[in-house]
């Protein structure tokens, strides 16, 4: 299919994924705009091919030249490859900020409808425990690294700040588990709080995920613009998207410095693939939001339009028929075609202009300090002793060493100096060793030979340093 001049990338995808591309890149066609699709391929055919990131490299360059790209969802076959192809990609390109607005939509009934909902999650993309950074630290207990950057926050929440402005949004919220994770969550929440007053006609306000969810259940149309971590906001985008008549009308965009990637938020869904039977509207909006982007706001506006009119007139594919007659994929694309040029008597599209993007940094991110201290380290080690046991054996193999153990703790829960009884205990303790005052700097040598004497009687698996950054704990607290 050649519409034109200007190129991007189509990825059909697996399971439904062809056919609603097929439809979406149909209204594409009709709306008028001039568009070249060059159309790769990724995911379970990649991974058969014994692609093991499940991204060709002839997909790779046309993403590199194009720069956006319209896709289909992509599964990851168990037994193929070690990653999945959506991570892969969205890594590859360095997509940081996913976009996934929801809206009430005419004649889509939820619990929710007449409240004209309209909020727009930006999730953090390619940190927090997407990192996939996961070990096995003895045969029975695993544990995945949670990384946060204040980089990474930084560019989340400006993008979150710069999205409100372009749209004529009025208040962004922030949603972490601070509370609990006080420096990778925390670190989420002092960004957001030190960058909001750069937005003074926003209004900026802190709220825990928890709280968050919660409220979102219950008075969701307080919720305008809401920036979060990676793990949280793939959660939440799930939830506003049931709020609004579920996967089958939730668009996304993956923004990244160079390349943009826009998807419906749903997967694959092998049950309902290859019988033209999918809801085609979550891609088409994903496309509106692709013309946008690109600079084609009218194209968009048509196209949002005309997908209001569709719903309007009563157009609805079975997901949401209910005991009325459905219409196919292809005859709701053509519906949406067909209703090209009409306005919605419902609801209006907003034109905005595209949004700033916070410039990617070619420097290594780095937080300055003036001082650095080594207070301490926290030795893993693994064993089926008793507490007090391991306690009392540490004390003696370390007597004398310039690092002194402080606490052992096992899953968090202090258990020596104290007798505690009321824990389940599993074989993997956190014994914490510290400098004689709190304001020594320990070196290395006196880390490793404090590792040797461990290592004499004892199993450990890993060390973290305890760093005072200018005076500050760079290290979370053990009760006493
Ligand atoms: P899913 O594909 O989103 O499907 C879940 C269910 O939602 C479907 O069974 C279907 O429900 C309904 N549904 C989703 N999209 C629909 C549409 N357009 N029209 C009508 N109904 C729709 O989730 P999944 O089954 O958990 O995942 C399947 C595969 O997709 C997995 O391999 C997963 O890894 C992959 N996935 C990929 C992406 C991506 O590429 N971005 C995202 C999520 C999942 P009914 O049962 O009511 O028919």
């Amino acid at each position: 299919m050649l519409f034109g001049t200007r190129k991007i990338t189509v990825i059909p995808g697996d399971g439904i994924g062809p056919e609603v591309i097929d439809a979406a890149l149909k209204v594409i066609a009709a709306s008028g705009v001039k568009l070249e699709p060059e159309i790769v391929e990724a995911g379970a055919v990649a991974f058969a091919n014994g692609v093991e990131s499940g991204v060709p490299d002839d997909t790779i360059r046309s993403i590199e030249k194009n720069k956006v790209v319209l896709k289909g969802p992509l599964e990851t076959p168990i037994g193929h490859g070690n990653k999945s192809a959506n991570v892969t990609l969205r890594t590859l390109f360095e997509t940081f900020g996913n976009l996934r607005p929801v809206r009430e939509l005419p004649g889509v009934t939820t619990p929710f409808t007449g409240r004209k909902l309209d909020i727009v999650i930006v999730r953090e993309n390619v940190e927090d425990l997407y990192t996939g950074i996961e070990y096995m630290q003895t045969p029975g207990v695993a544990q995945a690294l949670k990384l946060i950057s204040r980089a990474g926050c930084e560019r989340i929440v400006e993008l979150a700040f710069e999205f409100a402005v372009a749209a004529g949004r009025k208040r962004v919220h922030c949603a972490t588990k601070a509370n609990i994770m006080k420096l990778t969550e925390g670190l989420m929440q002092h960004t957001f709080e030190d960058i909001a007053p750069q937005y003074p006609t926003i209004e900026a306000k802190h709220i825990l995920i928890d709280n968050c969810a919660h409220q979102l259940a219950m008075r969701p149309e307080q919720f305008d613009v809401i920036v979060t971590t990676n793990m949280n906001g793939d959660i939440l985008s799930d939830l506003t998207s049931g709020l609004t008549g579920g996967l089958g009308f939730a668009p996304s965009a993956n923004i990244g410095n160079d390349v943009a990637i826009f998807e419906a938020v749903h997967g694959s869904a092998p049950d309902i693939a290859g019988k033209n039977i999918a809801n085609p509207t979550a891609i088409v909006l994903s496309a509106a939001m692709m013309l946008r982007h690109i600079g084609e706001g009218k194209a968009a506006n048509d196209i949002e339009q005309a997908v209001l009119v569709t719903l309007e007139s009563g157009v609805r594919s079975a997901d949401m028929a209910g005991d009325a007659k459905p219409s196919t994929t292809t005859e709701f694309a053509d519906a949406i075609i067909s209703n090209l040029g009409k306005k919605s008597d419902s609801a209006t599209s907003q034109d905005f202009a595209a949004v700033k993007l916070p410039p990617r940094r070619e420097d290594v991110a780095k937080v300055e300090v003036k001082e650095r201290l080594v207070t301490g380290v926290d030795v893993y080690i693994e064993t089926t002793l008793q507490p007090q046991e391991l306690g009392d054996q540490l004390m003696v193999d370390t007597a004398g060493a310039s690092l002194t153990l402080q606490t052992i703790t096992n899953r968090g829960n202090t258990v020596f100096p104290r007798d505690v009884t009321t824990v389940s205990l599993i074989d993997l303790y956190r014994c914490r060793f510290l400098a004689r005052s709190r304001r020594s700097d320990v070196g290395d040598p006196e880390i490793l030979a404090l590792l040797t004497r461990i290592g004499e009687n004892h199993r450990w698996m890993h060390v973290e340093k305890l760093y005072l950054f200018d005076g500050e704990d760079g290290f979370s607290r053990t009760a006493k």
